[in-house]
């Protein structure tokens, strides 16, 4: 074991890390951050970085923002927590509900539902799909349909909705009745077509689907506006339009999962608004709070929440957290939602995300970039062993990882995803200067590393 300090020490003989593989952490420790101001975190050593995955793609806002610590201590001395079950409410929650659905007016959502994170969002989501049907005498309509490479979460729904084998092998048997359609990544390509055809193809697959399942078994398609943690793959123009045509065609509700998209991240205020389509149910998470607490929501159209209406003597929603409707939490998201619109975060995301695009683009120089692409401040440089064939080098080589180490030591915090595709996710009060640090950064890097591989 080297690079190891005490923290780490206390770490591995303690401490058992989600997502983390301990011999990693042995070979390499860990960085504990202390310290966050706008988009710049700071290490135990005082040490400055740009932090430009906004730590797991969340802190919209930036670090150190007082008035949602005021907010959240002003809830907590007044009230930490009453629940909002069988009767009892507390008040932030529905200040947020009322909050969220103006915001949400524009993709006609009606109601929200609120969760402790992402995971359990998805988790609501899915179980108001199958409900629904049930409550619409429809009860063998309880499939559901995904894309490969998607992420919607760790607990057994989103993670039988999950197309990343990796995630998934260890805990099968997943649940019944999830499907995977083709996902539409316009470089890694896993449908054949022409570019001009590319988007309506990978709809078609995906309608290939549900067609060879029987549709009137369909329940739900869900996917990810942007798919994030499957390697920030941007859907080619008009597919998720198709997507909607097709759920309509079906009798088959759309399900976005925003939990990365909602907020500003994609220069629009949601996913669902940059790529103009209006789905049936909608599930957010980080953004919302900027993670300064956890919280989830699950935001359903009129007809959703009227189908569950009209129909309660057939059953109520059965379902909810305990920490459902958290006030400190809906404090802390409410507060955080009037620095995104004040401070129009969105558009900052369209600007600064646009200039920090124009230099990853810059990065093809090196011959092991093989594609760059990005939407408001979100973005992918794939690494490649081979430009021609789009080969991938091997996944024991770590090239991304390498990448993203000597990046940290140079004072920026990315992320690598699978694939070796390097992952930029900052926060969207980046400035214009701290952009450029992050393409300098990554650009010495992938020079330094290119010469190794
Ligand atoms: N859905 C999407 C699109 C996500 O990116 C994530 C987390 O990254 C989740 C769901 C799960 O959220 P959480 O980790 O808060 O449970």
């Amino acid at each position: 074991m080297k690079n190891i300090d005490a923290v780490t020490e206390r770490a591995l003989q303690y401490r058992w890390a989600p997502f983390t593989r301990t011999r990693y952490v042995e070979q390499h420790g860990l960085l504990s951050i202390v310290r966050g101001e706008g988009a710049k975190v700071y290490d135990a050593n005082g040490r400055e970085y740009v932090d430009a995955h906004a730590s797991l793609w969340l802190v919209n806002v930036g670090y150190g923002r007082q008035e949602i610590v005021d907010a959240v201590h002003r809830q907590m001395q007044k009230l930490p927590w009453f629940s909002c079950f069988e009767g009892y409410t507390n008040l932030p929650s529905i200040d947020l509900a009322e909050k969220l659905v103006g915001m949400l007016k524009p993709e006609g959502m009606d109601k929200v539902f609120f969760s402790g994170g992402g995971s359990e969002a998805v988790e609501t989501a899915l179980k108001i799909v199958r409900q629904y049907w049930k409550l619409r005498g429809k009860p063998e309509k309880y499939k559901i349909v995904s894309r490969n490479r998607a992420y919607h979460g760790v607990t057994f729904g989103g993670l039988s909705a999950t197309g990343m084998p990796a995630n998934r092998t260890m805990f099968e048997p997943l649940l019944p009745g999830f499907l995977h359609a083709p996902c539409p990544d316009p470089y890694l390509r896993e449908v054949d077509a022409p570019d001009d055809r590319f988007a309506l193809a990978c709809a078609q697959a995906l309608e290939r689907v549900i067609e060879s399942e029987d549709p009137r078994s369909v329940a739900a398609i869900i996917v990810e506006p942007v798919q994030g943690a499957g390697g920030v793959i941007i859907p080619p123009d008009g597919y998720l339009r198709a997507l909607r045509e097709i759920a309509t065609r079906h009798d088959v509700l759309l399900v976005f999962d925003e939990v990365i998209t909602g907020f500003g991240r994609t220069g629009e205020m949601f996913g669902a608004r940059c790529f103009d389509v209006r789905p049936d149910i909608m599930t957010f998470a980080k953004g919302i709070t900027s993670g300064y607490l956890p919280l989830g929501a699950t935001a359903v159209s009129r007809n959703v929440f009227e189908t569950f209406y009209e129909n309660e003597q057939k059953g109520a929603f059965r379902h909810g957290n305990t920490y459902s409707g958290h006030p400190a939490a809906c404090a802390a998201a409410l507060a955080n939602l009037d620095i995104i619109e004040r401070e129009d975060l969105a558009g900052n995301a369209r600007k600064i995300g646009a200039r920090l695009l124009e230099g990853l683009r810059t990065l093809s120089k090196h011959e092991i970039v093989g594609f760059v692409d990005g939407v408001g401040l979100l973005a992918r440089v794939q690494l490649v062993r081979d430009r021609k064939t789009r080969a991938l080098f091997a996944p024991e080589l770590g090239v991304a990882d390498r990448v993203a180490r000597r990046v940290r030591e140079l004072g920026v915090i990315m992320r690598p995803l699978p694939n070796d595709a390097l992952s930029f996710s900052p926060p969207l009060c980046l400035t214009a200067l701290e952009a450029d640090t992050i393409v300098a950064a990554v650009d010495r890097s992938i020079g330094e590393v290119a010469g190794t591989v």
